[in-house]
């Protein structure tokens, strides 16, 4: 039997007696079953939800119960896994806004935590079980050596022993996706930006960059990445800064001087593609890939999320037509909240931008937000029958696409 997770008020963590563990879209209760779940992942995390009370349901009389004097419980997934469900409660009126984690729903099931998710990709490039953290403390003293003043290298060894991000703990290891970070400004203004809150109700979970590195501390970084490491990417656009193409000029200098050294590597931009023109320079300049993120196909859904600044919806469209034009490989970051991004008429949007511009692959990264706050940022609420699943939507994309590539990481390019 599949049995709620609860916390009391202590914060001990325990399984009810008897009542079903539920999970939660846009505010509605869905009875989970055995095939929504997987087993807990390792690194993940299972937490209590201050002022959350949790729901759960009642098979003898069939009916969701509200559990007052409880705390709901909530998993947060390492990357490669994407949320299906979020963790079902109700606000009380003291609650204040969750922090920057996605919150899925968990259950105790055969005996084991379960999580109501999917591994969408295979890769374990940021598993932190395969992370030596010692090695990367060795190898932050040698890359001083090797680097000397390039300013990129005691900013990505905060990146990776203060803020744990696995790319930069991975460019210390020598292998995978090598952070190029740039830039510290961004002309959006996203709800749930992890490097940069304005308010003090949320806090950013990284600081970005303060500085605008030069064309050659970059090309130094990158080119030493892509001789050292098998299958090696090296990526504009991370957590721990602004919008890259605000950079654009420092990063065209910057793949022209990786290029004229090598053709080896992937080289890709994450990006929220507000500037086509500077795209295109780019792609002109050598860059292989690029991951534009949005968390709606529908223009006011985007609008309300990432409030754009001088630029607008159109331009994030032009940049993924201009990309494909340029013979670019494109992944959209899909920004994915259950509820809405399964909502019938959020999913036929997508589905249209899909065939439209041939994307190459989607990236179903679980939207960072709190699961209730959000819908009241996008002023919707979509209802229970609009919702057609995030297991089924992707299963219906595998049908419908068999070579959109579905995933969660950049992916290196055969392009050698
Ligand atoms: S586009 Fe990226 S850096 Fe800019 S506000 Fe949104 S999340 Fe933050």
């Amino acid at each position: 039997m599949i049995r709620l997770l609860i916390s009391d008020k202590s914060g001990r963590i325990y399984k009810h007696s008897h009542l079903e563990g539920v999970g939660m879209k846009a505010g509605h209760f869905f009875r989970l079953k055995p095939t929504d779940l997987i087993k807990l992942p390792p690194a993940s995390s299972v937490f209590m939800l201050p002022h959350r009370i949790p729901v759960g349901f009642e098979p003898l009389t069939k009916s969701m119960i509200v559990l007052d004097g409880h705390n709901a419980c909530a998993a947060f997934l390492p990357p490669g896994y994407t949320v299906t469900y979020n963790a079902a409660f109700k606000e009380d009126p003291s609650s204040k806004i969750l922090p920057l984690f996605s919150y899925a729903a968990v259950v105790s099931y055969k005996g084991s935590p379960h999580a109501a998710a999917i591994r969408i990709d295979p890769d374990r490039r940021h598993d932190s079980m395969l992370i030596d953290i010692s090695a990367v403390r060795k190898n932050v003293k040698r890359f001083k050596k090797i680097f000397g003043r390039n300013r990129l290298i005691p900013h990505l060894e905060r990146c990776a022993l203060v803020y744990g991000c696995p790319n930069a703990q991975n460019f210390f290891l020598n292998r995978h996706e090598a952070p190029l970070p740039t830039s510290p400004a961004c002309n959006a203004s996203c709800a749930g930006c992890i490097s940069y809150q304005s308010g003090k109700t949320i806090c950013a979970t990284q600081p970005r960059i303060k500085f605008v590195p030069t064309a050659e501390e970059i090309s130094n970084i990158a080119l030493f990445h892509i001789d050292n490491v098998k299958d090696p990417i090296v990526s504009f656009g991370q957590g721990c800064e602004g919008e890259p193409l605000l950079a654009g000029d420092v990063i065209e200098r910057s793949i022209r001087l990786i290029r004229d050294k090598t053709s080896k590597g992937t080289i890709n931009i994450n990006t929220n593609g507000s500037l086509p023109e500077t795209v295109s320079r780019l792609f002109d300049a050598g860059l292989d890939s690029i991951r534009i993120s949005l968390n709606s196909a529908r223009k006011i859904y985007y609008t309300r999320y990432y409030n754009p600044k001088n630029y607008c919806f159109e331009d994030v469209l032009r940049s993924i037509k201009i990309s494909k034009e340029k013979g670019g490989f494109v992944s959209l970051n899909y920004l994915t909240m259950p509820g809405f991004t399964d909502s019938k008429d959020e999913f036929l949007e997508f589905k249209k931008l899909i065939r439209l511009y041939c994307i190459d692959m989607v990236q179903w990264r679980n939207l960072n937000y709190d699961p209730m706050l959000y819908f009241r940022k996008l002023k919707l609420m979509p209802g229970k029958e609009e919702l057609a699943g995030i297991k089924e939507i992707i299963k219906s994309l595998r049908k419908d696409f068999p070579r959109l590539r579905m995933g969660y990481f950049n992916p290196a390019l055969l392009i050698n």
